[in-house]
């Protein structure tokens, strides 16, 4: 019995409903399993109908995020708590899974620190913002996750996480995923999305990276732009943190996820794991 963290990406083209039967097939087999999801396209598509459009702020070192105000938390919380969760939830139960669908914020599944000044580069100048509502995830309920999986319940989790003091912010879901994946000591964790793994060239889809270990990690991040840099440093966590085995992989197609277990897409792995 392994236990699974499974992040599904927000990106265009990615229908995380479609991955319910596989789900459903490693509940069934006894796996312990704990979804985590995106939803960064339907937020923006959300944000653009309420005239709220999306904003990208990015960083010094060239790492874009959403420029979280208040109406866009509100609107985020619209389209990953609401809408993305909810379906993914329902396709699950669907599938006869007891899925329970919780945003970071609930019961404090995922504490973070909000960021009092995020830098970032405009018309090639470097200004703070200090109102954004965005930071990282720092500790993980994994007491209440396991309480949860021994009910024989699959949790859903999604974006906002809280600060100590009952703030929500807006958190990377590939890396609070990561964070999932370390405080449950998980044997895997699968980071799918919309391209088949980390591209060499990132024009050209068939130049997947197999492998990255210690000595190639500093090459994997080199070729990881735009958000890509977040998987990267995601996997080189949830690694960091003892878990065994992180592939990026596609998310499309049907068996993606027994797939990405196979070993398609990136695989990155501790010193330790048995290849
Ligand atoms: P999701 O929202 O599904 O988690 P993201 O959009 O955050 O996925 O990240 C995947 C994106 O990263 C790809 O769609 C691609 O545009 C971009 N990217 C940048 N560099 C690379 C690379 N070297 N290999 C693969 N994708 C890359």
């Amino acid at each position: 019995m392994s236990t699974i963290v499974i992040k599904i990406g927000g990106g265009e083209g990615i229908d995380p409903c479609a991955l319910a039967p596989e789900i459903a097939a490693l509940v069934r087999a006894g796996e312990r399993v704990v979804i985590v999801h995106g939803g960064s396209h339907e937020t923006n598509e959300l944000a653009r109908a309420l005239g709220h459009p999306p904003q990208t702020i990015t960083s010094p070192s060239g790492r874009p995020s959403r420029r979280t105000d208040r109406r866009t938390l509100e609107i985020f919380e619209m389209a990953y708590c609401g809408k993305v969760n909810k379906a993914l939830v329902e396709a699950l139960r669907r599938e006869g899974v007891d899925a329970v669908g919780l945003s970071g914020i609930d019961a404090g599944i995922w504490i973070g620190e909000r960021k009092s000044a995020v830098r970032a580069v405009e018309d090639g100048r470097t200004v703070i913002i200090r109102d954004d509502l965005s930071g990282r995830v720092e500790s993980v309920d994994g007491a209440f996750l396991r309480t949860l999986m021994d009910a024989g319940r699959t949790p859903v989790l999604t974006p906002p996480a809280v600060t100590p003091d009952g703030i929500a912010i807006n958190v990377d879901a590939d890396r609070a995923a990561a964070a999932t994946a370390g405080a449950l000591d998980a044997d895997e964790l699968l980071l799918l999305s919309n391209v088949p793994g980390l591209l060499r060239d990132r024009t050209d889809p068939s130049s997947v990276i197999a492998e990255v270990d210690g000595e190639s990690m500093e090459a994997a991040r080199t070729a990881a732009g735009g958000r890509m840099q977040n998987k990267v440093l995601a996997a080189e966590e949830a690694i960091g943190a003892g878990v065994q085995t992180v592939v990026i992989g596609s998310a499309g197609g049907e068996g993606a996820i027994g797939r990405a277990r196979a070993g398609a897409g990136t695989v990155f792995q501790s010193a330790g794991a048995a290849v």
